[in-house]
């Protein structure tokens, strides 16, 4: 049975998808049941699950040129993210 760190370790390290199958099914597992961490990461995993939609979406199905965010912006969004994370 997986520990509440390691589930948090797994989730925050890596994209949960790209994670081998029965590894996904002990952390879906322990994020069902779990009291403590639960509720965080199951948020955090459909987090994840929408992120892989919209990018599986945006490769489809593109958005037009003005809708899309310019590379400067796109830098700077993901600069953010890193600071924020660390
Ligand atoms: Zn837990």
């Amino acid at each position: 049975m997986l520990r509440c760190k390691q589930v948090s370790d797994a989730l925050a390290s890596s994209k949960y998808w790209d994670l081998p199958l029965r590894k996904r099914i002990g952390l879906r597992l322990h994020v069902a049941f779990c009291l403590v961490c639960g509720p965080f990461n199951r948020f955090l995993m459909l987090w994840q699950d929408s992120t892989r939609h919209y990018l599986k979406h945006e490769q489809e199905d593109p958005p037009p040129p003005d809708m899309k965010l310019s590379e400067d912006a796109r830098k700077r969004m993901c600069e953010t993210l890193r600071k924020e994370k660390s």
